[in-house]
């Protein structure tokens, strides 16, 4: 594998020492904050900048475009996106290294977005940089988008590039966003690594339930109180959960894993016909490989009188319902509904905070797979690749009326604590890691252009 190119770690550090934080209050965001990261990028990468075309879209985010020689290719896509979550109030001083410090120590680069993801972001530049240098010129156009509100559901940023591509009849050969990694397989009982892809991803919906009733003194309580009215039915709600059910991604993730498994496993497994109910059963005992195969819901908010001697003349609850492949928010409706049974019960979906329906999975058949399956095999030679349906919403999902071939994976190792660093604290990233995630854009892109 080919070196770090000179510097590019402390490119990296002095991307995550911009603090692009994301708010769900978006007055609250500091604007300065995006147009240092996009002067930062202009003199990280001046090749790039000399040779892309570069678009800011909704004022933070961007676009850039690397023409290719032959306009009957689709373009390919690579994503990321420039924002970062906040640090949770309380545990700034929990962080071993400050979370905007971009310090190199220890073998990491520490900070917020050093996973998540201003290394793809800025991976993805180094190593088209470096092709530029080498004096590379793609038959094939190549994209890259940075939304700048990923992390508040990207109705601004992601949203707007979407708008722009499809004014112009944009369509991708493929797409590559966050979504995956590579893991370790001993969730599986296998030796080997799994690079996760993901090529299917859940949609999520919040649902409102609420009720009225007189208020009063709780002296006197009366039939009607609002309050356990609600009780009842999210108790109603949370005791019907989804059933479990084997999804075509499921059914292939479990193809690709069977010749790596030990008998009898992978006898189990390449009979699916027939053993499917016992394998989904075992699989459902890890709650990650559980959401994978059921639509989710739950209780988050809930919301009675404010007083402890008053009748609540209204109560509500929100439902956070993650969809899975083959169910949609209307039906999410219909069920509750159902299951409340309650027509004093107000159902509600709560479109002011987003709603996305899942996104179908991604074919592995494709063409555009071989090349991520070749890199991979490539650059992570022990990991077995295999398909999974994201759990998160990225905002790939968006780009599903441009491109039949979404896949999301960062070219990254993550290992089971590396789980918890992900929106928490002391997120970091080896400088192997980068170094790996560097040379695997370059050979994916040399790939993919021709
Ligand atoms: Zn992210």
């Amino acid at each position: 594998m080919a070196p770090l190119p000179t510097g590019a770690l402390n490119r990296l550090a002095d991307a995550i020492a911009i603090a692009t934080i994301s708010y769900d209050d978006r007055d609250a965001v500091d604007r300065e904050a995006f147009s240092a990261f996009h002067d930062l990028l202009e003199q990280s990468f001046p090749r790039l900048h000399q040779n892309l075309l570069r678009e800011v879209v909704a004022e933070h985010s961007l676009l850039y475009c690397w023409p290719g020689s032959d306009p009957d290719l689709e373009p390919i896509l690579f994503m990321s996106h420039i924002d970062v979550v906040p640090i949770e109030a309380g545990t700034e001083e929990d962080w071993a290294h400050p979370p905007f410090g971009g310090v190199l120590a220890e073998g990491h680069v520490w900070g917020r977005g050093t996973i998540d993801t201003k290394s793809t972001l800025m991976a993805v530049m180094e190593a088209i940089e470096s092709l530029l240098e080498a004096g590379m010129n793609p038959r094939r156009s190549v994209y890259l988008a940075f939304g700048h509100d990923e992390e508040v559901g990207g109705a601004q940023g992601g949203a707007a590039i979407v708008a722009l591509l499809r004014r112009r009849g944009v369509r991708f050969e493929y797409v590559l966003d966050e979504g995956g990694a590579v893991v370790s397989g001993q969730m599986f009982g296998i030796a080997p690594s799994v690079a996760a892809v993901g090529t299917a991803e859940k949609g999520m919906v919040n649902v409102e339930l609420s009720t009225h009733g007189d208020q009063g003194h709780a002296s006197m309580p009366r039939p009607d109180n609002a309050t356990s009215r609600l009780c009842r039915a999210v108790t109603k709600v949370e005791a019907s959960p989804y059933p479990l059910r084997m999804t075509a991604t499921m059914a292939s993730l479990l193809a690709q894993l069977a010749d790596h498994m030990p008998w009898p496993r992978r006898m189990l497994l390449k009979n699916l016909w027939l053993f499917e109910h016992w394998v989904v059963r075992e699989l459902a005992r890890d709650p990650v490989m559980a959401a994978a195969m059921h639509t989710t819901q739950a209780t988050t908010m809930l919301e009675g009188s404010s007083k402890a001697n008053t009748l609540a003349s209204r109560a509500r609850a929100v439902v956070n319902v993650r969809l899975l492949e083959g169910d949609d928010s209307a039906g999410v409706m219909a069920r509750i509904k159902r299951t409340i049974d309650d027509p004093e019960v107000e159902i509600r979906l709560m479109d002011e905070l987003g709603r996305s329906e899942p996104v179908p999975p991604s074919s592995i058949e494709a063409p555009a797979f071989d090349a991520l399956r070749e890199t991979v095999a490539e650059l992570f030679p022990d990991a077995v690749i295999i398909p999974h349906t994201v759990a998160g919403a990225t905002d790939s999902r968006q780009f599903a009326p441009l491109c039949d071939n979404i896949y999301r994976f960062a070219p990254m190792r993550l290992q089971a604590d590396d789980l918890c660093r992900i929106h928490g604290t002391d997120e970091r990233l080896s400088f192997e890691n980068y170094r790996t995630m560097v040379a695997f854009f370059r050979a994916l892109v040399t790939r993919g252009v021709g």
